[in-house]
């Protein structure tokens, strides 16, 4: 009797595939083999690996779980950003959003396409601004299911992605070793082909890790979602300030700093109000110089349910000049049209409501 199997192929590393062949009698060469079908041809199932024997297949198929992820629902159209609602095989719903080029991003050029992943089922940081923290934290994604996020859209819009940004569903930090398992399998040659330098994580700010991620050796971008930059501000809307305040995340991104070649990016939503005071710009300026980071306003996409909203134009570039007055790097996202635009976790939301008033 076989136990079931739990371990999918898509979390394995090279070197597990290699020790995995050599355990079941067969060459080395198997593996860049098992690796070249599931990344560059992207079968979808052991069977379709007709240049290996039989035998492999089948003791494959018995050992290691090849699961699907399917794009239920599509928002959007060619030249926009696009948002794919994914149901995973035990059918819980995350958000893959794929942004066109938009010079403003992360290590991107005109040229890039890119997209936003999720790391885990809903979030346990319950930022009050955001959607994807509303309905509470179901799990963290397997590595296989993050990378799966990157092959799917590909397959169903035809798009090579070139830029990853880790600002899906979840904190990615509170995932971390299935997270850096993906980020292997999506940088790596023999894998997706991405480079560390296209690939940037997102965090609300959670200083330990940040010093984890800090020690890793692979160069990928990190992002602090600030936010607020005292922290009475912080407080009011990131539960996370009260365990790592504004100093402690900053010493963690010192440290971050001290160990990498790339600067870091502080994101900063505007909400009206809120943390959009000439006072905040001052401070946020501050805390920028110190790290040498650039920073990334957003006006606040309104969220169905919540009460807060984006600052007038005239604020946001208020707030913008006093940065660049003070000779920081930022740039605000100017677009228009919240609808599709906004920030990820609200498609899931919205499906899940017209189905819960469907079913009612
Ligand atoms: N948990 C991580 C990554 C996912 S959130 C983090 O918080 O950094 C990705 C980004 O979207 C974060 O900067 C988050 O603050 C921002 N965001 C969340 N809700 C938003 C909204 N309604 N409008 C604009 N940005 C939002
Ligand atoms: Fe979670 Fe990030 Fe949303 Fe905060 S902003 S609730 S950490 S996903």
């Amino acid at each position: 009797m076989t136990t079931s199997p739990t371990i999918d192929i898509k979390s394995l590393q090279l070197g597990e595939l290699e020790d995995k062949v050599r355990e079941l009698g067969q060459p080395l060469y198997r593996a860049r083999q098992i690796a070249d079908w599931l990344y560059q041809k992207r079968v979808q199932s052991f069977d379709e690996m007709t240049d290996l024997p039989q035998g492999l297949r089948n003791r494959l198929a018995e050992q290691f779980d090849f699961s699907k992820i399917d794009i239920v629902r599509v928002l959007g159209s060619h030249d926009t950003t696009r948002k794919f609602l994914v149901r995973l095989a035990d059918d819980s719903l995350i958000e893959t959003v794929l942004i066109p080029a938009s010079p403003a991003l992360y290590g991107s050029r005109s040229d890039r396409r890119t997209l936003c992943v999720s790391t885990q089922v809903g979030c346990a940081y319950g930022c009050k601004f955001c959607a994807s923290g509303l309905e509470g934290f179901s799990r963290n994604l397997k590595p296989n299911e993050i990378v799966d996020q990157i092959i799917a859209v590909e397959r169903e819009s035809g798009e090579k992605i070139d830029n990853i940004v880790f600002m899906g569903m979840g904190e990615p930090l509170a995932n971390l070793d299935n997270v850096m398992r993906a980020i292997r399998i999506i940088n790596a040659p023999w894998g997706l082909g991405i480079g560390a330098r296209r690939i940037t994580l997102s965090t609300s700010g959670l200083a330990p890790q940040i010093r984890k991620l800090a020690d890793e050796p692979l160069q990928i971008r990190l992002a602090i979602s600030l936010h607020g930059a005292t922290d009475d501000v912080r407080n009011q809307i990131m539960p996370i300030n009260r365990r790592y305040n504004i100093e402690t995340l900053l010493a963690a991104c010192d440290y971050y700093t001290s160990r990498k070649k790339q600067r870091l990016t502080f994101e900063y939503i505007l909400i009206a109000g809120v943390n959009d005071s000439d006072e905040q710009a001052r401070l946020l300026a501050s805390h920028a110089k110190r790290l040498s980071a650039k920073v990334n306003l957003i006006p606040y996409n309104t969220v169905h349910g919540l009460p807060w909203s984006r600052p007038s134009e005239d604020r946001q570039e208020k707030f913008l000049s006093i940065l660049r007055e003070r000779g920081i790097a930022a740039t605000l996202r100017r677009e228009k049209g919240h609808d599709i635009d906004a920030a990820c976790g609200q498609l899931r939301l919205q499906t899940k409501r017209e189905l819960q008033t469907a079913n009612s």
